[in-house]
């Protein structure tokens, strides 16, 4: 076995060799360092360790159905004959991707959840503002409430300061008639004084003359 010593500085400089040349190398006769065996070609060996080689460990073909099973490949036969997962392919086959559209709702559920989540924090906190406003308003009403209701006592004082009032304007208003009345009777006296008067007199010069 020969061993090219050549230095590659940078993968870059390095050209692929012409057809004709890499047609020559393919011939060239390798051994496979796994299975021992001699009877390949550069050209074939890719394929000799991808499809034939027993001493390569591969994946159980019912690997796509979760068969766990790693093993040379010259055992593969024997795993075969006994996995579980190959027999049972058509049942696991049909639960695995049952289990895929569950987990695909379950993803579209989830995110459901999470957007109704945010909107109910949003409307939390729509209430809250509402709260808050419902509670000034409730204050704002109870102080119009007291308002009111010292309005009312100052017009129920002012209603009966009024009545006071008027009973006392009818007091006045009587006792203005009855002075009124004894100015009348005074005027009717004085009157009879001067008739009485002129009377006298009359009298007293006709005694007077005779
Ligand atoms: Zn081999
Ligand atoms: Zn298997």
């Amino acid at each position: 076995m020969s061993i090219c010593r050549r230095y590659i500085k940078s993968i870059k400089k390095c050209i692929p060799a012409s057809r004709i040349i890499t047609n020559m190398l393919d011939q060239i006769p390798v051994k496979c360092s796994t299975c021992e065996q001699t009877s390949l070609t550069r050209g074939n060996f890719n394929d000799h360790i991808n499809k034939t080689c027993p001493n390569i460990n591969i994946p159980c073909s019912a690997s796509n159905i979760k068969c766990p099973w790693i093993g040379l490949r010259h055992e593969y036969e024997t795993h075969l004959s006994t996995c579980k997962y190959e027999a049972l392919r058509l049942v696991l086959t049909q639960l695995i991707s049952d289990n895929e559209q569950l987990r695909e709702v379950n993803q579209k559920l989830n995110s459901q959840h999470k957007k109704m989540n945010i909107h109910m924090q949003q409307v939390l906190a729509e209430n809250q503002e509402f709260n808050l406003e419902n509670q000034k308003l409730n204050l704002e009403i109870r102080k119009l409430n007291l308002d009111n209701k010292k309005l009312h006592i100052e017009k129920e004082q002012i209603y009966f300061q009024n009545q006071q009032l008027n009973d006392e304007i009818q007091e006045v208003r009587q006792e203005n008639q009855w002075l009124i009345l004894k100015q009348q009777q005074l005027t009717q006296m004085e009157q009879q004084i001067i008739r009485f008067n002129q009377l006298r007199n009359k009298t007293l010069s006709i005694q007077f003359m005779s």
